[in-house]
């Protein structure tokens, strides 16, 4: 069994307090070799480097996600600088544009986002996108800033905008939302998708699979993720867990 990167997982997340080492370990055991842990607010950051400090199979990355528009500040932009500088940080993120929900102010995403896409391009570090219903604004931000090195994690678009942000170099992440039987229209568009730009992650302990509502995601779920989407395109799991995991090491540098 080829070994598996998790691109995408909240391991600081408060819901692992009481059993993150071991599940950790049990990933571990079942062939996750890395976890990739962004951090959300700078609240977050001390969180995430603690657990990067414990496993050395956590890497991390650094950001404002848009959800949390409301408690940024320009100041936490001028801490993420500072954070990122010499810093171990594989990335810039988790960072984007989220237009689901609306009490979300749109201008202030768009100068927060925008700001971190500058900071990506000039420490030459990928960013890691939550995009919700703005895959075009996003991608358009990125044009401005002839920048792509850059994962839309959770990816949810057309078969349209796959294809237009993946000729530009960018990798799309796929988790647990691929394994509902009824999600036919994102099994449909993972298909046309390029194998070598494709990535997976569990988003742990977020987005519970289809039949586990309001349970925890675990990192060793990533097992699943990796079987259902090779079942998807008829190839072998391990096969795709060699490619998913050289897109990882490629893009974050691992
Ligand atoms: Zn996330």
């Amino acid at each position: 069994m080829s070994l598996l990167i998790d691109s995408h997982i909240h391991l600081d997340d408060a819901r692992f307090d009481y059993d993150r080492n071991e599940l950790i370990k049990m990933a571990q055991l079942a062939g996750v070799s890395h976890f990739v842990v962004p951090a959300v607010t700078v609240n977050r950051f001390p969180a995430v480097l603690k657990v990067a400090q414990a496993h050395p199979a956590v890497v991390y990355t650094l950001g404002l996600h848009p959800y949390f528009i409301n408690q940024h500040q320009a100041a936490d932009l001028e801490f993420l600088a500072q954070s990122l500088q010499g810093s171990g940080a594989v990335g810039v993120g988790e960072c984007g544009l989220d237009y689901y929900l609306k009490d979300l102010d749109k201008v202030k995403q768009h100068k927060i986002f925008e700001a971190q896409v500058i900071l990506a391009k000039y420490f030459d570090l990928p960013l890691v996108l939550h995009v919700r219903g703005a895959i075009d604004d996003v991608f358009n931000i990125l044009k401005k800033h002839d920048y792509f090195r850059a994962v839309m994690h959770s990816f949810n678009g057309s078969v349209e905008q796959a294809r237009q942000v993946t000729e530009h170099g960018i990798y799309l992440g796929f988790g647990s939302a691929v394994c509902n039987p009824k999600a036919t229209k994102l099994q449909d568009m993972i298909k046309q998708v390029p194998i070598a730009n494709m990535m997976i992650e569990t988003d742990a302990p977020d987005q519970p699979f289809y039949d586990r509502a309001g349970k925890r995601n675990l990192p060793i779920d990533l097992l699943k993720v990796n079987m259902e989407i090779a079942k998807l395109l008829g190839i072998e799991p391990d096969f795709l867990a060699m490619h998913m995991s050289a897109n990882a090491k490629q893009l974050f540098r691992l």
